[in-house]
């Protein structure tokens, strides 16, 4: 399964900057039985019983709405600063040079709620990490983040290892 599915993630090197080798996943929407594929394959990874499906901005939308209505869970968007309309929670986190900060609207989860964060790509995780803090100043429990691809030679898991964190394609 997983075989057939990295069939369907391009790679481009050299974006957005040089030395990036970038994972396109647009391939892989575009053939609905390799998405439905990829969408049972991230179900087996992930809890149940969650009451919230946190996707990060932007490609963390598409896989992250498929799975909180499978789940039957909300789905709940964390957003590049100024994009949210409402109240927001705010969480800078560190770039190779400089900073960057993302939102979450204040109500979006009640407290004590079981939260799966969902991104495309798990690269240094800084990215997740800020949207799992940002989960927990809203009260609610990470109980997963979850990717459909990990680019392990970044380490990332390392930054995130006070979570579970599962990915369904690993790149060494
Ligand atoms: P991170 O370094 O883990 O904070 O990743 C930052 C954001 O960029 C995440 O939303 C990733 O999905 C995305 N990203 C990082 N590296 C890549 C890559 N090589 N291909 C595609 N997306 C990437």
């Amino acid at each position: 399964m997983k075989d057939i599915i990295e069939k369907y993630i391009r790679n481009v090197p050299d974006f957005p900057k040089p030395g990036i080798m970038f994972k396109d996943i647009t391939p892989l929407l575009a053939e609905p039985r390799i998405m439905q594929l990829t969408l049972n394959e991230l179900l087996r990874l992930v809890p149940r019983k969650v009451d919230k499906v946190v996707g990060i901005e932007a490609r963390g939308f598409i896989f992250g709405t498929l799975l909180a209505e499978h789940l039957n869970a909300g789905f709940i968007p964390i957003r590049k600063p100024g994009k949210l309309p409402f109240e927001t929670h705010t969480q800078s986190y560190a770039l190779e040079y400089g900073t960057d900060s993302i939102e979450m609207h204040i109500d979006a989860i009640v407290p004590g709620e079981k939260v799966l964060i969902h991104d495309d790509v798990l690269a240094t995780g800084g990215t997740a990490l800020a949207a799992a803090k940002l989960v927990e100043k809203a009260g609610g429990e990470v109980v997963m983040i979850n990717f459909l691809l990990e680019l392990a030679f970044l380490k990332g898991r390392e930054k995130l290892k006070n979570y579970p964190v599962s990915s369904l394609l690993r790149y060494e």
